[in-house]
Parts: C-alpha cells; structure tokens; sequence
C-alpha cells in the first residue's frame, strides 16, 4: 500500500498516518443489502481518528503558502498534492494543464497621511488588490472623497476628480449570512477601480471585506474596463478605513499618499491535479470532488482554499481506507486560479478527456475548512427532494441541511453543461476575518472541523457513486 513507496518526500506526520492506516481496512456497504449507517460511523471513526486532513493541510501550507496563480509556490502546490494522492495510492494521478494570469504583488505597499511634516505623517495598512497596475515610483499623492455606493460617487462626479475615491460602505453586519453580506459589498473591490476612474478619481481605496475589526487590509480580484483608463486599486483595513474617514470629517482635504509596485507578467502554464478511485461498474461515470489550489498572496489560504484541496484528498482516501470499491469513479480535483481567472475550472470542464466521460455529480468546498453543517445543492427541485432522502445519513454527522443553493466557482463550468452541484455548507461567521488576508493561516483551522466537512463528502461521493442521481434536466426552467 501507499506508505511502503519510496522517495516521496513526505513528512514524518503524514508517514505515521499511513501507517496507522494499514491495520483499519474495513470493508465497506457493499452488496445489495448495503447498511449506509454502519458506513456512516466508519467513515466518522476512521477520520476523525486521525485527522488526516489536517497533516496534509498543515504540509500544503508550510511547503507551499503564497499560492497566487503562476507563482513558485503554486507550481510546489500542483506538484505536492499529486505526490500526495500518489503516495495515498490515488489512480490516475495527473496534471492537466492551464494557462493562468500571473499579478505579482510588489516589494512596497504603502499609504500614509501627509501631514507636511514627516514626523506627524501617519501610515494606514492597506495592500494592492489583484490584477492593479502599479502606482507611480513616488507613490500618489491627492486629496480623499470618501462614497459609500457607485450612485453616491456618480452624484459627487466633480468633487471626485483628482481625488483617491475610499468606497467606505461594510459588509452589511445585519446579514445572517456572511457570504450574502460579501456579496453585497464586493463589486466596491471588483469595479471601484473602473468607478473611480470614470469620475477622473486618480486611485480607488476600498474598504476591506471583512467584518472584523483589525489593522488587517483583504485583497481580492479588481478589473478594469477597455476604454477606461487604469488606476491603481487597494484595500485598506478596517479599523483604517474608520480612522481615515473620522480624519476626513476633521480635515476634508487632507491629503494621502498611495505607493505600490505591483505588476502583471505574461501568462504562465500551470495546471489542476487529478487523483481517483476508478468505478468498478461504471469507470466511465464520475463523481468529482475538489477545492481550488491557488490563493492570494497574503497569508497560506489556509481556510481558502487548501481547506477544500485537501478534504477533497482526504475523502477519497477515507473511501480507500474503507475498502470501497465505488461503482462510479470518485475523483479529487485540485482546481487552478479560481482566485483571479477560474481558467482551471473552465479548462476542465473541456478538457479533451472529458469527452470519454460522464460526470455524474460535482462538488467543491470552498467556504473554509469549518463545521460542515450540510450540502447545498445546485440543480432543479426534483434533484433537491432527491438528495433530501439521504438526510437521516447526513443528520447522523450534524450535517443535515439540505438546501438549493450553489456549488462552487472552480465546479460552475462543469456544472453549467448540466452536471449537478454540490456545495460543503459550513458554518461561517469567521470565514471573512481570514479571506483574502494575512489572517488565512493553519491556526484558524480546527482539525476536527477539517476532517469534519472531509467526511461529509466522502459520504456524498460514496452515495452518489453506489446509488447515482435520477435523470432530469438538473436546472430550473428560468420563470418567463
Ligand atoms: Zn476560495
């Protein structure tokens, strides 16, 4: 079995591991009389007394933390994980390559008060956002207007011009769900560059998508428009962006100096990592589970998304400690640059081999490595009720929500040809405190939690793999 091969080069922690392994091969629900809920404490028992999870997340992150797409460490991070699935005894191991955007954040990220005397000059933390031009050498220098939407600037356009425009406007604290609070704050991230620029604004400084409160800035993807010139985007921290709007209602004109050097190379080759269990009955039919490998620069993307990577890992190898032999193909697919491109998403879903195949379901945790607390699922109603009838199962992990809803970035291409998707669901309140930033470190994962959504997904693929899904159309008819 897997520990026994040689030169991998994986630590002590994961050999252990293994070996522990060796001597719990169980036999899984097999044959007709198949008892789901013995398999269900199985899958829990095998994980959790491990925690497999978290040494192959702990190994992603200290070999490969800055994971942006075309960087070094995202190449480790493609070659890491198929070493792991390899030495985990995955099938068909590989790489599929992919062309990514390749943004490299700069030496100096900078943004202090000038207060005409350097002594009184006060710094803010901030950071680029990715895919920004650069500033000038000497950084820019302009007066603040401070919006809180794309109307509020629209009305204030000639006030704006010159100026660094501050999108200022939280995530709404007063949403129960925290992505929907993201949702309805982002495109200040995503377009307030274009915005900015549109008014004759010199820079855009966006509050950063959090709901904390620290001295920690939150990058994330910014675009620009053809025809709209380039200004530079950057986020700053919140507890700043407070402090910078009270000096503003003090002092309307006084002034700030943005510097960063950011920069955007050609295209680079990298590629999505591939390892299964091959279906005895139907090979051909494949259930995908899968996170994405890259993340932002800042931290290790711990939570987002080597979280997601390595539970995809450790639920096909929960499966293969459990002695199953699933009749579909369960594959773990490690995605490239959901980050700042999806380009390994869109790539896989056309890839020349998929046309011998036929994905049967998808499914992608990518809302950090938290309590699982159950499955969103991205297909018609028909398909909702279907995969309700496993809930007594998945009530049996805590994980009994199931509900109509997306599956994931790096799974839309493949699910948008009609596959059916699937989202871990976990609980959220903390997930924006880390994404994006310097706070996505191994220590805001739980190890229980980790391998908890692990095991979640493996009885999903497990499921689905053995019983499959009723034909059907999977998308609601859009209503007229
Ligand atoms: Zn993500």
């Amino acid at each position: 079995m897997a520990a026994k091969r040689k030169g991998t080069g994986l630590s002590l922690a994961m050999a252990i591991a293994l070996f522990s392994m060796q001597a719990s091969v169980v036999l899984a629900a097999e044959g007709p009389e198949r008892n789901y809920d013995v398999f269900v404490q199985k899958l829990v028992e095998a994980g959790l007394k491990n925690n497999a999870a978290y040494q192959l997340l702990s190994e992603l992150v200290a070999r490969a933390p800055h994971r942006l797409s075309g960087s070094a460490d995202a190449r480790k991070a493609v070659e890491l994980t198929a070493k792991m699935m390899d030495s985990l005894g995955f099938q068909q191991v590989h790489a599929e390559t992919v062309m990514v955007p390749h943004w490299v954040r700069g030496q100096q990220e900078s943004a202090v008060i000038v207060q005409g005397d350097t002594r009184r000059d006060r710094s803010l933390a901030i950071c680029a956002l990715g895919g920004s031009v650069p500033t000038p050498k000497n950084g820019i220098t302009a007066e603040v207007i401070e919006v809180h939407s794309f109307e509020e600037l629209a009305e204030k356009a000639d006030e704006a011009r010159g100026k660094i425009v501050f999108f200022n406007r939280p995530m709404d604290p007063a949403k129960l769900h925290t992505f929907e609070a993201y949702g309805g704050a982002v495109h200040q991230r995503a377009t307030g560059a274009i915005r900015a620029a549109e008014v004759g604004g010199v820079a855009a400084l966006v509050r950063s998508m959090t709901l904390a409160h620290d001295r920690v800035p939150h990058t994330g993807v910014m675009g620009y428009q053809e025809g709209i010139v380039k200004v530079p985007g950057s986020a700053i921290s919140t507890n700043d962006a407070d402090t910078l709007s009270m000096l503003l209602k003090r002092n309307p004109h006084l002034k700030l100096r943005l510097t960063f050097d950011c920069e955007t190379l050609p295209e680079a080759p990298s590629a999505n990592v591939a390892g299964q269990i091959t279906g005895v009955e139907k090979p051909d039919e494949v259930v995908v589970v899968g996170g994405h490998l890259d993340c932002w620069d800042k931290g290790q993307g711990a939570h987002d998304d080597a979280s997601g990577c390595v539970q995809a890992i450790e639920a096909v190898r929960l499966l293969k400690e459990l002695g199953v032999k699933p009749r579909r193909t369960i594959r773990a697919v490690m995605f490239m640059n959901e980050e700042n491109g999806t380009r390994g998403g869109k790539a896989y879903a056309v890839a020349p081999q998929r046309s011998s195949e036929h994905h049967v379901a998808a499914l992608e945790s990518d809302r950090g490595g938290f309590a699982p607390l159950g499955l969103s699922v991205q297909g018609d109603s028909a398909l909702v009720a279907h995969v309700q009838q496993w809930r007594p199962l998945f009530e049996q992990l805590g994980t009994g929500r199931i509900e109509k809803g997306s599956g994931g970035v790096d799974i839309s291409p493949i699910v948008a040809t009609g596959v059916p998707g699937f989202g871990l669901m976990v609980e959220d309140y903390r997930y924006f405190d880390y994404h994006h930033s310097g706070n996505d470190t191994l220590d805001k994962v739980h190890p229980r939690e980790l391998e908890m959504g692990a095991i979640v997904e493996a009885l999903l693929c497990y499921l689905i793999a053995e019983e499959g899904l009723p034909p059907g159309t999977f998308h609601e008819t859009p209503s007229q």
